[in-house]
């Protein structure tokens, strides 16, 4: 397949906003595909087929392919390129809203295993990965993105590149960079270099926290601000009650001054069911109805493991240099993650919601907010919210390593689950 010559032909515009960066490297799509071992009853997603060269190989190995593209430009070519093929289905969808357990049932059911194997869009990695693997069991992951993402999710502990990601995956998952990948292998090259990994999902989870969700806050929180110890980052997030840190952490054999990246996977889970039982058993907080009407106090760990809690979340929508960028703040966290774009983090002792909210900008991407306004409260079935809109001034935004925001155009604010499920909001900007 010649990629340049395709483009040509098609005259077809690279959309950079979709990371399309195209592989031209016949040696490296082979090492791909060999290193996903398939049968002919393997059944493969593939996400981003692209111009189609590396699904063309998938097709000659693979029972079936189920391949998402977003871009409705490629899906003429992909079936121009791969008409020979007959086990392969291509869904003109973005990975993101797609519902893929319904569609491996529909496509790749009679399948022995079901991987990915993909050349990833960079500019989604993560929430593509993560979306996948707390949804979904797919066996194995064979997938090429930015070498510095790959080298976060297989980071070792004691490392720089060991942080909340790794340990999200690490703890369902053996992780293994398989190989490196130059820029020049891709038209068109794009600025940073590349490596193919291997996730091999665990059949069952080795150390399994009391509360998935609260393990991954925890882990999270952990990271949020690296110079600080471990205690520091816990104080940040669940309150300044220091002691019971201390206690918690030495009830595990684990040093006061221990930072983040010392703890191993398993450590972690321990950790967080200590602060779940511990912890938070006496904490106090207000509880309200899905109309928004206070209910009462309950205590922190019940509201924490009753999925049926309703928690109040602020959001504020901030508007900087003509892009907006939605961030949450809530006194503790939904139980039903994934309802909205991101979980609200915590608050320091004695703010209140909006303040916790610009704080928060303030400190992972070094904006000034400004004119805050209300705009209206959303009752969700979980969540309930404000939504207060911001300007912003800076000369630069620097935005945290760690927090996947996402800065977007007003034209694709409707694209955010929120303003699917309030369109009636995206009225009043
Ligand atoms: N597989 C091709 C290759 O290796 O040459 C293309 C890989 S390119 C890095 C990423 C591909 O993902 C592009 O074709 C792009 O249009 C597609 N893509 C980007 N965002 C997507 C999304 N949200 N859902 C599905 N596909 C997406």
């Amino acid at each position: 397949m010649n990629t340049k010559k395709i483009i040509e032909d098609n005259k077809f515009h690279i959309k950079k906003k979709y990371g399309q960066n195209f592989l031209t490297d016949k040696k490296i799509l082979e090492k791909i595909v060999d290193s996903a071992n398939i049968s002919s009853n393997t059944g493969v997603i593939e996400i981003g087929p692209g111009l189609g060269a590396l699904t063309y190989k998938l097709c000659e190995k693979a029972k079936h392919v189920l391949a998402y593209e977003i871009d409705s430009d490629l899906i003429p070519i992909l079936n121009e390129n791969l008409k020979d093929f007959n086990n392969l289905t291509i869904l003109n969808q973005d990975i993101l809203e797609a519902t893929v357990s319904d569609d491996i049932k529909k496509y790749l059911s009679g399948c022995d295993e079901v991987i990915v194997v993909a050349n990833l869009p960079y500019y989604i990695t993560t929430p593509i990965l993560l979306g996948l693997l707390q949804n979904i069991h797919i066996n194995r992951y064979i997938v090429m993105m930015q070498l510095e993402v790959a080298d976060r999710i297989c980071g070792k502990t004691q490392t720089k590149d060991y942080n909340s990601l790794s340990i999200t995956i690490q703890y369902q998952a053996s992780c293994k960079k398989l190989f490196k990948v130059p820029r020049t292998v891709f038209n068109p090259a794009p600025n940073v270099d590349s490596a193919v990994i291997e996730i091999d999902v665990y059949k069952e989870i080795k150390h399994k926290p009391r509360n998935e969700s609260f393990f991954f806050d925890v882990v999270r929180s952990s990271f949020a601000q690296r110079r600080k110890t471990l205690i520091n980052n816990l104080i940040n997030r669940f309150g300044p009650e220091k002691e019971k840190f201390v206690q918690i952490l030495n009830k595990l054999g684990i040093k006061e001054n221990v930072r983040s990246e010392e703890l191993n996977v398993e450590e972690f889970v321990n950790l967080a069911d200590e602060i779940l039982t511990a912890f938070m058993s006496d904490e106090e907080v207000d509880l309200y109805d899905k109309d928004c009407n206070p209910l009462g106090i309950t205590v922190k760990r019940n509201a924490l493991s009753d999925p049926n809690t309703y928690f109040k979340v602020v959001s504020g929508l901030i508007r900087y240099n003509g892009l907006y960028l939605i961030q949450k703040r809530s006194p503790y966290k939904p139980m039903s993650p994934n309802i909205y774009e991101l979980p609200g983090g915590g608050l320091d002792s004695g703010e209140d919601e909006i303040n916790g909210l610009i704080r928060e900008i303030k400190e992972e991407t070094e904006v000034d907010l400004k004119n805050i306004e209300l705009v209206d409260r959303v009752v969700g079935h979980y969540i309930i919210r404000c939504i207060y809109v911001a300007d912003a001034i800076s000369d630069k935004v620097v935005l945290h390593e760690a927090v996947d925001y996402k800065w977007v155009k007003k034209e694709e604010l409707k694209e955010l689950s929120m303003f699917k499920k309030h369109p009636e909001l995206l009225e009043k900007f």
